[in-house]
């Protein structure tokens, strides 16, 4: 399955990604943890693209674009992938359909994420990632690890990311409104679109998710 998993900044995107990802054994893409490990590793992608992630806005296409496509070549993402946090834009969009046109494949299902605006800046405000991965992710009321500051998955340390910090958000939410969601209506048109209700416990989402895209029990 070719999935895209959309919505606002907080949304459990990532959280239900590595649910999604298990369950129906595919990868789980996020290029917001690529660019995490590039920075965490000092490469020049990362230094790019640090500036543009701590002032809340979106990294040019000309640089995430490449490196979705790079991602989505490796070997364990030929039968398909689950993409969190890509396209994040209509060009992005735009790119992802030529993308998968030039290999002749198509995409499964959009889940568009929804969940209200101050509950998402409540999960942020509380989200804790691990600074070995930051696919590990954790939040200090909700989803808290079995000993404060440490990952479960790895033992690594936990710590809030710097634009999870009140005025970045802001502007992350912004930028969502005015340059993701039109994605959605972009993707409705290709009837791909499937809205969960994202409010409730972590595996209560995964249930619909997995209930949507034809795998409940
Ligand atoms: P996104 O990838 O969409 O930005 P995350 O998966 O990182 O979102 O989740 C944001 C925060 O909300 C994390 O701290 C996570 O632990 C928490 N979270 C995720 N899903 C839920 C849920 N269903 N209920 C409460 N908190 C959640
Ligand atoms: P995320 O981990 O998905 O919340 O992304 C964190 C930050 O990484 C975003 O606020 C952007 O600055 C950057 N980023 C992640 N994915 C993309 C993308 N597809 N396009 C542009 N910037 C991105």
């Amino acid at each position: 399955m070719r999935i895209v998993l959309v919505g606002p900044p907080g949304a459990g995107k990532g959280t239900q990604a590595a649910y999604l990802a298990k369950n129906l054994a595919i990868p789980h893409i996020s290029t917001g943890d690529l660019f995490r490990a590039n920075i965490s590793q000092g490469t020049p992608l990362g230094v790019e693209a640090k500036s543009y992630m701590d002032a809340g806005n979106l990294v040019p296409d000309s640089v995430t674009i490449g490196m979705a496509e790079d991602r989505m070549e490796q070997a364990d993402a030929a039968d398909g992938f689950l993409l969190d946090g890509f396209p994040r834009n209509l060009g992005q969009a735009e790119a992802l359909d030529a993308y998968l046109e030039r290999k002749g494949l198509t995409l499964d299902a959009v889940l568009d994420l929804e969940v209200p605006e101050d509950e998402v800046v409540k999960r942020i405000a509380g989200r804790r990632i691990c600074r070995k991965d930051s696919s590990h992710v954790f939040h200090v009321e909700y989803n808290k690890p079995a000993a404060e500051g440490v990952c479960d998955a790895c033992g690594g340390e936990l710590y809030q990311r710097e634009d999870d910090r009140e005025e970045t958000v802001r502007k992350r939410l912004e930028v969502y409104h005015s340059e993701t969601e039109p994605i959605i209506d972009y993707y409705k048109a290709q009837d791909l679109v499937v809205t969960i209700p994202a409010l409730g416990k972590v595996a209560e989402v995964t249930q619909r998710a997995m209930h949507a895209l034809g795998r409940g029990e």
